[in-house]
């Protein structure tokens, strides 16, 4: 049996199925009704069978393994430069950390029997969901902005998923595709929206958890655009503390884009700089769990930061000259450690986790 889905705003619940709605009446995203925890205390590292990935925490999920390619289990490496922990989630089947929310989508999909799945992304999200959906063997379109490189296109159209091009902004793109979901054309596989992305990216905690013997790190800095990474790592701390399997929670910081970075802006004065087009793959006005994100940040004395492109790109030189050859939007996390550290967000000798969010062989 499929779980059945919630609204945490008001409580509403909706069946699972595959004409489920991709979002509550009430307009807020859904999430599941259930939440599974383990029952049995922290097993140590050599108890984990890592030939299952992502997915030898399946009992942290409320999403049966139907569709995989051995993702999880990235590295999580030390990087002494920086005085930090790098998770290498560079290191996927699509290239990003968004294999961990396209395994778990596209299972969901499969558990509920969908034949077509929509998502709309011109970039990561866009090409794990189209590389999942030719593993699971269901139809993929995906909706892209119509001035989208070629080369962005290549893992899309190569997996056999259908781009579909339109024109206008990035909410333009977004509001195209929502019109499909709610005229019958498909299920909405979001990585903004769909609460299976987000359970799947709860897995990035798991692992660097495990990885460091359940031990958790003082803080973990990420790349803040819908908060999907951002998010499911504040989830994933979370359901490890309620399970007994760690017993912290880690200050969540977030690194946003400077001309596009609404939840910065909320926290800080003087938002309003050039915009940062080098990491672009956080440009994203409206997060659609906008709430979630700042509640997560104010549960665990995080914060949210805007950072410019001259930055991004020395921080992107320093780490492509170090042998982490990643995306500009990833570097841009890295420079907010140093960012934070001058600022005095973080002592000097915190523990610190960064996430290496999508590969530079893409780029
Ligand atoms: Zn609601």
């Amino acid at each position: 049996m499929a779980a059945d889905l919630r609204c945490p705003a008001c409580d509403r619940t909706y069946d699972a199925g595959p004409d489920e709605p991709w979002r509550c009446d009430c307009g807020h995203p859904l999430e599941f009704a259930t939440r599974p925890l383990p029952d049995r205390p922290a097993p140590d590292f050599a108890e984990l069978d890592t030939r299952d990935g992502l997915w030898a925490f399946e009992e942290f999920l409320p999403v049966r393994r139907l569709v995989s390619l051995g993702e999880g289990f990235t590295p999580l490496v030390d990087a002494d430069d920086w005085d930090a922990q790098f998770k290498l989630d560079c290191v996927f089947p699509s290239g990003s950390f968004k294999d961990r929310g396209a395994t778990v989508t596209l299972s969901r999909a499969a558990e509920l029997g969908v034949e077509t799945v929509l998502e709309d992304s011109s970039g990561n999200a866009g090409a794990a969901i189209a590389q999942y959906a030719a593993r699971a063997d269901v139809d993929a379109d995906i909706y892209v902005p119509a001035d989208a490189k070629q080369s962005k296109l290549a893992a899309i159209e190569r997996a056999g998923a259908t781009p579909v091009r339109i024109e206008g902004t990035r909410q333009d793109v977004t509001d195209a595709c929502i019109d499909a979901v709610e005229s019958g054309e498909g299920w909405y596989a979001s990585h903004a929206w769909n609460p299976a992305f987000f359970a799947g990216t709860q897995t990035f905690a798991f692992e660097v958890a495990a990885q460091r013997d359940w031990s958790v790190p003082d803080a973990v800095v990420a790349p803040l655009g819908h908060g999907t990474l951002f998010l499911g790592a504040y989830r994933g701390f979370r359901a490890l503390s309620d399970a007994g399997w760690t017993d912290a929670m880690p200050r969540l910081l977030g690194v946003q884009a400077a001309g596009v970075a609404p939840v910065a802006a909320d926290l800080h004065e003087g938002s309003d700089a050039e915009r940062n087009d080098v990491a672009d793959g956080i440009q994203i006005t409206d997060p659609a769990r906008g709430d979630q994100i700042r509640d997560a940040i104010e549960a665990t004395g995080g914060d949210a930061i805007a950072l410019d492109a001259a930055s991004t790109r020395d921080s992107l030189d320093a780490l492509h000259r170090s042998g982490f050859y990643v995306e500009p939007t990833s570097a841009v996390a890295v420079a907010g450690l140093r960012a934070y550290r001058e600022r005095d967000v973080l002592d000097e000798d915190a523990d610190v986790v960064v996430a290496l969010t999508g590969s530079g062989l893409k780029s």
